[in-house]
């Protein structure tokens, strides 16, 4: 039974990741549990989205949207690697899901099919942590190197909790039959990776690879450093041939004469 955690382990597992945290205020009782009557878990995943937006954090935490009561995630990471705590209950962010989507992730499928409506649906917002990570998801925005790494390290920290794999890491586009699009764009780097286009299967890897490693763990940021090679030698200029031509010339005729 995975019960979703408390407030405090919550926050403890991020700090044991090495996510740098801060809390908004009053997120340990906030949540959609009491207006929808569902309460939040069991938990089988997490979810991952963009905001689509900047300076989103109080409309994540409390404020929420137009018809989308607040909170709009479990974690609100903003672009220098911050994540701000805003729920640890029932939050609207993950909406409904394909069945057959998120039961590829339940069972940590090696791949994951896309959400396909006919093959029934799920409430995301009963079983799902959700992420919003700041992003204008234009596919500009670049997603900076401490957002990625904290970002990972989120994921990976959930996953260690409850030892799940990071099949159990899922993108709201892989979920979401409302034709959701994120999470998208560029990131600057990660690990020794420079700029590359943020993926699913590549986020997984970088959650796989991180689960490896004890909680503590960061990746190396730069290349390990290779043997230098020896200076290849200098081709002979057109002066020192003609000079090596003449010598061999002249002993040639002192040999002759
Ligand atoms: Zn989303």
């Amino acid at each position: 039974m995975a019960a979703p955690l408390t407030a405090s382990r919550l926050l403890a597992i991020l700090k044991a990741e090495g996510v740098k945290t801060a809390e908004y205020p009053d997120w340990r009782t906030r949540g959609r549990d009491a207006a929808t009557g569902r309460p939040f878990g069991p938990v089988h995943m997490v979810l991952n989205h963009h905001t689509a937006g900047s300076n989103s954090l109080a409309v994540v935490a409390k404020n929420g949207v137009a018809g989308l009561p607040g909170p709009l995630a479990h974690i609100h990471l903003a672009k220098s690697g911050l994540a701000t705590m805003c729920s640890a209950g029932r939050a609207n962010h993950a909406g409904t899901m394909a069945r057959n989507a998120y039961d590829s992730f339940l069972n940590e499928k090696a791949t994951h099919p896309a959400p396909s409506k006919a093959s029934s649906t799920v409430d995301g917002n009963d079983l799902s942590y959700g992420i919003e990570t700041e992003n204008l998801g234009n596919g500009k925005d670049v997603y900076t190197r401490a957002q990625y790494d904290a970002w990972v390290r989120i994921n990976a920290a959930i996953c260690r909790e409850y030892d799940w794999s990071a099949e159990s890491v899922g993108c709201h586009k892989e979920t979401s039959i409302e034709g959701k699009i994120d999470p998208k764009g560029p990131v600057e780097g990660y690990g020794t990776r420079g700029r590359f286009e943020f993926t699913p299967g590549q986020f997984r890897r970088d959650v796989a690879e991180r689960l490896k490693h004890a909680a503590s763990w960061s990746p190396a940021t730069t290349a390990p450093p290779t043997t230098p090679k020896p200076p290849a030698p200098k081709p002979p200029t057109d002066t020192e041939r003609i000079t090596a031509l003449e010598k061999r010339m002249s002993a040639l005729e002192k040999r002759t004469s």
